[in-house]
């Protein structure tokens, strides 16, 4: 069952388009990323959907009914912004409770649900602290609670863990996913960090100058980026520039032909065209007896070894390429020592470039 849809949504500010005609189907149950660079208009079409911000065209809609229209204390979602903004003087039970002293919920049925959430975020010990003295993890889940107390349809998190450091953040996305699980509750987060959407989403709609770029679950889009914009923002990629030659030939910005997979030539891919391939496809070898087609001479120009995983650059006549692999995999690699990087046909996908601006 699909819960929230938008229709041809549109938010000009002037003669800005922020949001240009967004037509999206969240399922219900679902985290659903928002995930795009600043300013490509996240933020906006999450206010629009939580009833903050009005379209200038377009509909919402949730469980078939329009909202488009209904103000935002109507719409029962649950909201959590980048600033958190908890109330510094109060309680953390406090905090939790006061969506349901707005609804007018009797005291004892307040008390109860804030000691169900506070067990619910592990912080059954906190309840009479003052928010001001919890750490940024504990702030960020005494949030999450407080947007869930009135159990909301439809959470929006808008870049929730921005304020915190790697770790911690790491550890919160994972944190929020399973909680986002445990409770069904169909979620919807704004980030531009395409790590963490991979880490959390079940679905990811990626944005590009307030329109859709690509929705898809997350390694589907990792695998098959529809465009040059998305294989950029999504992991890391080597994208070259390259001449079709043949149904199942392409040449490399160097001259060198290789063979790529016919089947993978996807039908946009004609006039401008990119190679994308990974980095964990491209395979290094010190020695190669006999080099077959795709199998290109090159000199490691930098080694980033952060001991779970090893990036070689790798020059090779004309380009550089960048290979992923394990420090274990590769023991004995050195700066300016040569060597061969496969780049296998099946891994080598071609999407059309990127138009001119
Ligand atoms: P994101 O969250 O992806 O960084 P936003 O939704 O905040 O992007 O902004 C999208 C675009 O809309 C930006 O160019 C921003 O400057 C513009 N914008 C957002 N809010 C307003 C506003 N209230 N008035 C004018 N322009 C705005
Ligand atoms: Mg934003």
């Amino acid at each position: 069952m699909t819960h929230l849809t938008l229709q041809a949504v549109t938010k000009r500010f002037h003669t800005a388009y922020a949001v240009d005609h967004v037509d999206l189907a969240v399922p219900d149950g679902k985290l659903v990323c928002f995930l795009g660079p600043s300013g490509c208009g996240k933020t906006t079409l999450l206010r629009i959907i939580a009833g903050l911000e009005t379209p200038s065209s377009g509909t919402v809609a949730f469980a078939g009914r329009d909202l488009t229209h209904v103000p935002a204390n109507q719409r029962d979602f649950g909201m959590v912004f980048q600033s958190l903004a908890l109330f510094p003087h109060m309680t953390v039970a406090q905090n939790i409770a006061y969506p349901l002293r707005l609804r007018r919920v009797a005291r004892d049925t307040q008390a109860a649900r804030v000691a169900e959430l506070l067990d619910l975020i592990q912080l059954p010990h906190m309840a009479d602290r003052p928010v001001s003295r919890l750490s940024g993890g504990q702030r960020q889940r005494v949030a999450i609670a407080r947007a869930i107390a009135s159990s909301p349809k439809l959470l929006l998190l808008d870049e929730p863990l921005s304020a915190l450091d790697a770790k911690l953040r790491e550890a919160m996305q994972v944190e929020i996913r399973l909680l986002q699980q445990r409770l069904g509750i169909t979620t919807i987060m704004v980030t531009h960090d395409q790590r963490e959407a991979m880490t959390m989403a079940d679905e990811i709609v990626v944005m590009e100058k307030g329109r859709i770029a690509q929705v898809g679950k997350p390694l589907d889009i990792y695998r098959n980026p529809v465009s040059e914009f998305v294989a950029d923002f999504i992991g890391l990629g080597n994208i070259l520039p390259v001449t079709l030659d043949g149904p199942d030939r392409i040449g490399l910005p160097g001259g060198q032909q290789i063979i790529v997979d016919a089947a993978l030539r996807t039908s946009g891919a004609a006039g401008d065209v990119r190679l994308l391939i990974r980095p964990e496809d491209v395979s290094m070898r010190a020695a190669v007896a006999d080099p077959g087609p795709n199998v290109l001479a090159g000199k490691v120009a930098f080694i980033r070894d952060v001991g779970s995983s090893l990036e070689a650059t790798i020059d090779c006549a004309g380009f550089t390429l960048t290979a992923a692999t394990t420090p274990r995999e590769t023991p004995d690699l050195q700066v300016g020592m040569p060597i061969f990087a496969e780049l296998p046909p099946h891994a080598c996908k071609l999407i059309a470039a990127r138009t001119a601006h």
